[in-house]
């Protein structure tokens, strides 16, 4: 299923004639980024990339956003998509555009994927928070 999306992907994004590997359920300690779900290191010249994607165990299902591969996919391969244009200056205004960067990387990668699911309400894990809060009100009584 995950390589049939990233074919999928690499079609859509207009990305064929990139040779990738794709390592999914990749554990936290797997990738060199803290604090990341997804990591790609890529070679524009040669058009080649490693992606890696933390599997759904290791994510865990307390965080705000809701464990959705797919999504860290897409948001992956904008990374490469964008690699030509992704030089960052190690000062201040180039951290600034690099956090710019993904943040709106990760705006398309979300409206991509709930474009093609039809979907226009962003998924969080709001719901469990509120099964939580019921669950402490019983175990109160
Ligand atoms: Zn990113």
């Amino acid at each position: 299923m995950e390589e049939k999306l990233l074919d999928e992907w690499q079609e859509r994004l207009g990305l064929q004639d990139w040779l990738i590997t794709l390592r999914y359920n990749c554990k936290f300690e797997d990738l060199e980024l803290d604090n990341c779900c997804g990591e790609t290191n890529w070679e524009d010249t040669i058009k080649t990339a490693t992606i890696k994607i933390v599997g759904e165990e290791e994510h865990g299902n307390d965080r705000i956003q809701a464990y959705d591969f797919e999504q860290i996919l897409v948001h992956e391969l904008l990374h490469i998509k964008f690699g030509l244009i992704s030089f960052t200056q190690q000062d201040y205004n180039g951290m600034v555009v690099s956090e710019l960067r993904h943040q709106l990387i990760d705006d398309l990668a979300r409206a991509l994927v709930m474009a093609k699911r039809g979907e226009t309400k962003r998924k969080l894990n709001s719901i469990r928070v509120k099964d939580n809060s019921k669950k402490d009100e019983s175990s109160k009584k």
